[in-house]
């Protein structure tokens, strides 16, 4: 592991499942407020940008019709900025409602290759269903974008899902630390998840809540990558005096990325530092022919009216 001067990705993780506008209330919740945000952090350094989709109370939705709004949306004012899709079995455990979202062709979708517990429920991962979801991606052309709350799972993809198939090189993994009833947020826990990485892996660093800053600050003068925003973090102080933006978070990081001297990735830059598929962004401007469009004028929306 050596320090790199590599270009950063990256990735804001704008929504989530959990926070509303209640909690912080710059927390992007419609499709046309999903859709505005995606583009304010492009603006701000990201080069991917993760989102879950909300129903109309604001609650978690699985449903593709939303998700394709939302991508659809996404790609028609950031047309290179490369889109990920939450298939988070937190809520919902069935393998049809988890992998709808594919038919939407993101460029990414999670997958959290093992079960866990978050501070009040848990997210139910059987292997059945972490292996569908694995081969639903790689039948419909998205990459997964590998969710690692523990070192244990790093060790399931490498010494199971890759040998047996359902996973190919290159790989793109979140490390994320400091979620209570998950692995500990210190340098020792991260430098152990990067050694366990399967070769060909393009790593980024989370940390949940508080530890957001430290965690992405240690990825960036590691020489991984970042996720950074709103579905990990909603303050920008550990006071909790502060709330977050997902645009702050996000210069934020920039300008340590600037005093390490590691320049921000575009989104064609970090394409090609993932190794994603080419074809990916043909689906991206061929998608308004995509079948399951079902309104020509979603990608018109006019985004000065979206909040
Ligand atoms: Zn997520």
């Amino acid at each position: 592991m050596q320090f790199s001067m590599e270009q950063l990705i990256i990735n804001a993780a704008i929504t989530g499942m959990v926070p509303m506008p209640a909690d912080n209330p710059s927390v992007p919740i419609t499709v046309r407020q999903i859709i505005a945000e995606a583009r304010r952090c492009a603006e701000a350094g990201a080069s991917i940008v993760h989102v879950h989709a909300r129903g109309e109370d604001g609650t978690p939705t699985w449903h593709r019709e939303v998700y394709q709004e939302i991508i659809e949306g996404i790609r028609s004012h950031c047309p290179e900025l490369i889109i990920s899709g939450s298939t988070s079995g937190r809520l919902w455990s069935d393998f049809e409602k988890r992998s709808a979202l594919l038919d939407c062709r993101p460029d990414l979708a999670s997958l959290t290759p093992g079960s866990m517990n978050f501070p009040t429920n848990a997210s139910v991962n059987p292997p059945q269903i972490v292996c569908q979801l694995a081969t639903a991606m790689k039948q419909h052309g998205v990459m997964p974008e590998l969710e690692f709350f523990e070192i244990g799972m790093i060790d399931y993809v490498r010494d199971y899902m890759i040998p047996r198939g359902f996973l190919a090189a290159p790989f793109y993994a979140n490390l994320l630390l400091g979620s209570l009833g998950t692995l500990a947020a210190s340098a020792r826990n991260l430098v152990h998840m990067v050694d366990a990485l399967p070769p060909r892996t393009v790593w980024a660093a989370a940390g949940i809540g508080r530890f957001q800053s430290q965690a992405n600050n240690l990825a960036i003068t590691m020489g991984g990558h970042v996720r950074v925003g709103l579905e990990d973090n909603l303050w920008m102080d550990t006071e909790k005096t502060d709330p977050a933006t997902n645009a702050r978070l996000i210069e934020r990081v920039v300008r340590v990325a600037e005093a390490v001297g590691r320049p921000i990735a575009s989104p064609a830059s970090a394409r090609k530092i993932l190794g994603l598929n080419p074809d990916h962004l043909l689906h991206a401007k061929t998608s308004s022919s995509h079948p399951l469009r079902q309104n020509g004028d979603r990608a018109s929306l006019s985004l000065d009216k979206a909040e």
